[in-house]
């Protein structure tokens, strides 16, 4: 082709060589391999190639009515061809007598089968060829059009390029027991195929072969990049379990470890008693128990003389977890602190100097402890809590604070779909808690309109009544928004009618209040003193507070799944049963209403995230949008599930048995991955 159209394939959808054009895909086919007497049309919106000849064309109808109308005839029945556009330059082309093939979607007009705006050509008095495959269809774009490079075109070029190739030019690239197994068409046939197949099933198969390929071509990759830094990253070495973790596991451990947790004590303990670097990602739905695996991680870490930081996203939390280590390490030996931007200079610089000679073993904190001025004697361990909350950068910076990486527990409570996880996550070592502890009474959620909030807050004072506590949340979309911050004002002073002191009273907590003041507040209701918080959603992680029973949850619509989920997480906590009431405008949304429908229906994250990841679609997932690593052509890890898992299996499998691609099979997806580098951006995101 010319340099000129040459330059708008490029430009128009970035077709520069034979391999570009070969993977620009057709999103649908046409089937024109069949001719259709017209006598046999009979069902509507049926696509359908039929031969005759026309036998009328008029035109009728007045200004917006105006139409064309042909007749053909092809010895079985009358058709009715249709066109409302171009009626002057089409009757021109239509000859009285002639033969003509059309195409189109055939519907019914007073029980005669009739097409609009059909495909119509004009052919001679031979019998006419039926097409030997299905037409692609390819999308395009204006300009392509305008230059005489619209799908047909494409589809033109796509198949003289095919009739160049043969079977050396797109050779095999998964090994020949993979194929066999999962009945898997060759690669060659598979281009064919999904261009130019002769029936649904060869394109059926096509797809199924590509995809594969994709998602096990991105599935050994990431393999690969996990294997390599496992083998080569050197590591700190923690290979004791000594006497603070046994007198923890001996005389403090409140509670007997579920089996999800002690299964993931396991997994870090091999790593880190491994002699290379853990990078983990740990996934614990909210109240899956994970900072008391957090605290045992860091007690190894001590037993090997290493300190250990524990870093988390907002003040609040941060101090929680500060007693809780405090209360659960009653006894033992090690020195606990906590450092965040509203601890007084002096109390920073003592923290400071004692963290940097080593005395204190864990600090805990908020993104406070990333700055420069924090300086660990031997930093081993870090452990990083509600991991969305911060940036990668802001991470990395924490590995940088010893001098051999130290290993990097990434803690978060947002479950992540496997399949998301297998995709965007697969360089990263993960564990999962799919547990809670036992005894959790399942939260009922129940959607409720605004005006049945008095209903609600009746409700409330019945769980007050018998001793317990409720949290009312107004949504916050900006930090600092004066339109949240007046909305949530209302809602106090409206609460506050409902729940009169003395017999009630109220704590408030928002972004707008001193770390201080918030510490106060949040304080009073957790030793009782309030029976109501009522809160932006500051409260959103981590907080603990058994008691609290109900929460309510003020324009619900405005929040996403998993933020209506961890929300809901900070309920349930008690031995008591929990509610969650998500009260809305009447007026809502498809998609808030089918959010609000699933939270009803199930407390399981896991099934919360991958219901998410089906509204939302993968790109919009938290961590995931600048990866590039979902940019699959074909496959998509909603749909393509099955496949996902099975690509997966058989990398892994690979990557266990030849890491190095050397075997003979292997070395060519070594070849291939080679010839492939540098095309793709495979971003790491921890
Ligand atoms: P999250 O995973 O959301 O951070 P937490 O670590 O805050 O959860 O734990 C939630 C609650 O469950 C805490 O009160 C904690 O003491 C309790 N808990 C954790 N593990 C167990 C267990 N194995 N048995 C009973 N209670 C547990
Ligand atoms: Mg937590």
């Amino acid at each position: 082709m010319g340099p000129l159209r040459g330059d708008l394939l490029k430009k128009e959808v970035g077709i520069f060589t034979f391999k570009d054009l070969l993977e620009y895909f057709p999103f649908r086919h046409i089937d024109k391999t069949q001719i259709t007497p017209v006598r046999e049309i009979i069902d509507d919106t049926q696509w359908v190639q039929v031969v005759g000849k026309i036998t009328s064309v008029e035109i009728v109808g007045e200004k917006r009515g105006r139409r064309l109308v042909a007749n053909l005839y092809d010895g079985t029945g009358e058709l009715e061809l249709i066109w409302f556009q171009g009626i002057n330059w089409i009757e021109k082309s239509l000859h009285v007598g002639s033969k003509y093939r059309v195409f189109g979607k055939a519907s019914f007009f007073m029980n005669a089968p009739q097409i609009s705006h059909p495909e119509i050509e004009s052919v001679g008095e031979a019998p006419v060829e039926k097409s030997l495959y299905l037409e692609p269809v390819y999308p395009g774009t204006e300009k392509l059009k305008a230059r005489n490079l619209g799908p047909r075109q494409i589809s033109k070029l796509t198949y003289m390029l095919l009739q160049l190739l043969t079977e050396k030019d797109i050779p095999e690239n998964l090994p020949e027991h993979v194929i066999a197994k999962y009945h898997l068409v060759k690669r060659y046939n598979a281009f064919r195929q999904i261009h130019f197949p002769v029936n649904q099933n060869e394109y059926v198969a096509a797809l199924k072969r590509l995809k594969f390929e994709e998602l096990f071509i991105s599935q050994l990759r990431l393999g690969l990049i996990r294997y390599k830094r496992n083998s080569f990253s050197k590591g700190l070495l923690f290979n004791k379990v000594g006497d603070l973790f046994n007198q923890f596991y001996n005389n403090n451990l409140p509670f007997e470890l579920t089996g999800a947790q002690k299964r993931v004590l396991k997994e870090i303990r091999k790593d880190i008693g491994s002699g290379r670097q853990m990078n983990r990602l740990l996934q614990g739905d909210v109240g899956s128990g994970k900072t008391i695996v957090a605290l045992m991680s860091m007690l190894i870490a001590a037993d090997n003389g290493y300190q250990s930081c524990f870093m988390a996203p907002t003040e609040i939390l941060a101090r929680q977890h500060f007693e809780s280590l405090q209360s659960l390490l009653k006894n033992i030996p090690v020195k606990v602190k906590v450092l965040t931007g509203s601890s007084s200079a002096k109390e920073k610089r003592e923290i400071l100097q004692a963290t940097a000679e080593g005395e204190v073993t864990i600090l805990t904190g908020t993104h406070a402890l990333i700055e420069d001025t924090v300086v660990f004697k031997n930093l081993g361990l870090a452990i990083v809590d509600e991991q969305h909350k911060f940036g990668v950068a802001q991470r990395a910076k924490l590995w940088k604070k010893n001098e051999v990486n130290p290993h990097v527990l990434v803690m978060t409570a947002t479950p992540i779909p496997r399949t998301l996880a297998l995709t965007a996550y697969g360089d990263l070592d993960y564990s999962v808690m799919d547990e809670l502890p036992p005894g959790r009474k399942e939260i009922t959620t129940v959607h409720r309109m605004e005006y049945a909030r008095p209903q609600v807050m009746d409700f409330i004072k019945a769980q007050i009544k018998s001793g317990r506590q409720a949290y009312i949340i107004y949504p916050l979309i900006e930090e600092s928004s004066k339109l949240d911050f007046e909305n949530l004002m209302k809602g106090y002073e409206e609460v506050k009618a409902f729940f009169p002191e003395p017999e009630f009273y109220i704590s408030m907590v928002h972004g707008r209040q001193k770390a201080a003041q918030k510490e106060i507040n949040m304080q009073r209701f957790v030793k009782g003193d309030t029976q109501i918080m009522v809160s932006t959603t500051v409260i959103e992680v981590g907080v603990n507070i058994p008691n609290a029973s109900v929460m309510v949850i003020e324009s619900a619509e405005k929040f996403g799944l998993p933020q209506l989920h961890q929300l809901r997480g900070r309920v349930g906590r008690g031995s008591e049963k929990s509610y969650c009431v998500l009260l809305t405008k009447v007026k809502l949304s498809a998609d808030a209403r089918q959010r609000l429908k699933i939270l009803c229906a199930t407390n399981d994250g896991f099934k919360i995230a991958e219901k998410d990841l089906e509204i939302r679609g993968p790109g919009d997932i938290e961590g995931t949008r600048q990866s590039g690593i979902l940019n699959f052509k074909l496959a998509n890890i909603i749909e393509d599930k099955k496949i996902l898992e099975a690509a997966r299996f058989e990398a892994e499998k690979i990557i266990e048995t030849d890491a190095e691609l050397i075997s003979g099979e292997n070395q060519i997806l070594k070849n291939f991955l080679a010839f492939q580098k540098g095309k793709t951006m495979w971003s790491k995101i921890s």
